[in-house]
């Protein structure tokens, strides 16, 4: 393969658009034109943006490329949710999800909008012991581009370019273990000029990587906060979720009772239920004692089982008894029905097997009882 020498502008803000137009000698206002093209209206090919002068088309399709994750695959469940499994430009794969009219986070139930689950890492390195992503490890970060381009390729895709949707940063990886870029990525989706998200239409879900939920606080583009929460007492947490073991339940709350919240609005704590390990009347007490004086909601998210995966899902009456604790303590609370479970789409369900990372995938494979994915990655 040649050696690519060319700037890849999808990873460019605005103003470092700007700043590579002025280098070429050229106005700014084209790098306004040009992001428009690329994330209002989903353009990868500068020959198609016909506002600009043909010379600029030519002379920008010499020193620049725009790099668009590829679909090797869609899977539709029956209800509708499709899961998008997308090829990066070094052959890695990730997945992204599409949940229709499906609000998840703050957007809440009285704005049914679909909601476009993102990856923000290859892989994963918190390892919490529910989750199959995590059993996967890490393999890289995403740059602020290939997360820009899930959402890119996404709204084309499903001819959503021109509608507004939500947005969840619960795909595949750690957004707070992959901080610059997810928040460069956020910037750019809000940017006006291009999808012009409010980031009250984007949430981010995080296990509590706590030097950069601080971090998050001072952020003045600021998502929708979810918590990754899970458990009730330290020790518990420190099984389930082990990066609680380097920033422990107390400390996180604690950052969360400060975090600056707008009028009405509310951290999202999410509590994946585990039969007999985390569903008792003893566990829902506890979490409304931890929850005092939070401005927050409790999504309850019933396991989502798989192979290799050493936890049940408790029964439903079990999640009702656990929920109705909250309620009646006056904490809100909302069972997550999950989407797309034929499909392998769910929460926790997200892997992939890709060509370099061979060991952990032929893992996966085992575990699965079967391939992950078919298809060969080529780069
Ligand atoms: N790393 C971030 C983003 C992933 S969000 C985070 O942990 O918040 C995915 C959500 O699904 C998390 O709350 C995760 O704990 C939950 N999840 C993982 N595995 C699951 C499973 N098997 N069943 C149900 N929920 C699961």
């Amino acid at each position: 393969m040649p050696i690519e020498t060319r700037t890849d502008v999808a990873e460019l803000d605005l103003p470092a658009l700007e700043a590579a137009l002025a280098a070429l000698g050229r106005p700014r206002f084209h790098a306004r034109q040009i992001f428009q093209w690329i994330h209002r209206h989903g353009v990868a090919d500068f020959a198609a943006m016909s506002d600009l002068g043909r010379d600029l088309r030519q002379e920008l399709a010499r020193d620049f490329r725009i790099d668009t994750p590829a679909v090797v695959k869609t899977e539709r469940s029956t209800d509708g949710t499709t899961k998008f499994l997308l090829r990066l430009r070094d052959g890695k794969l990730i997945e992204s999800v599409y949940i229709p009219d499906h609000p998840i986070g703050d957007a809440g139930p009285r704005d049914p909008r679909s909601t476009f689950c993102i990856s923000t890492q290859v892989g994963c390195a918190m390892r919490c012991a529910f989750c199959l992503t995590g059993k996967m490890g890490i393999d890289r970060n995403l740059s602020a581009g290939e997360i820009v381009g899930q959402v890119r390729v996404l709204a084309r895709e499903l001819e959503l370019l021109s509608s507004r949707f939500n947005i969840v940063l619960m795909g595949m990886g750690e957004p707070l273990h992959n901080y610059d870029e997810t928040m460069k990525a956020l910037r750019m989706l809000g940017d006006e000029h291009g999808m012009a998200m409010s980031p009250r239409r984007i949430t981010l879900s995080t296990v509590g990587v706590l030097p950069n939920l601080e971090r998050l606080a001072t952020e003045p583009f600021m998502p929708n906060l979810a918590i990754s929460l899970h458990a009730t007492t330290e020790e518990q947490r420190d099984h389930l979720v082990p990066v609680n073991r380097k920033y422990g339940l107390v400390d996180l709350l604690d950052a969360c009772r400060r975090f600056p919240l707008k009028r009405r609005q509310r951290i999202t704590f999410e509590y994946v239920m585990l039969r007999e390990v985390n569903d008792t009347p003893e566990d829902a007490r506890r979490l409304v004692r931890l929850l005092n004086g939070i401005k927050a909601k409790v999504n309850l998210l019933p396991l989502n089982e798989a192979a290799g995966i050493p936890f049940e899902r408790p029964s439903d009456d079990r999640v009702d008894r656990f929920a109705r604790i909250l309620a009646d303590h006056g904490v809100t609370v909302s069972v997550r029905k999950s989407r797309g479970r034929d499909i392998r789409a769910a929460c926790g369900q997200l892997i992939t097997e890709s060509a370099k990372a061979k060991a952990p995938g032929q893992q996966m494979a085992a575990l699965l009882g079967a391939p992950v994915i078919s298809h060969a990655a080529k780069p």
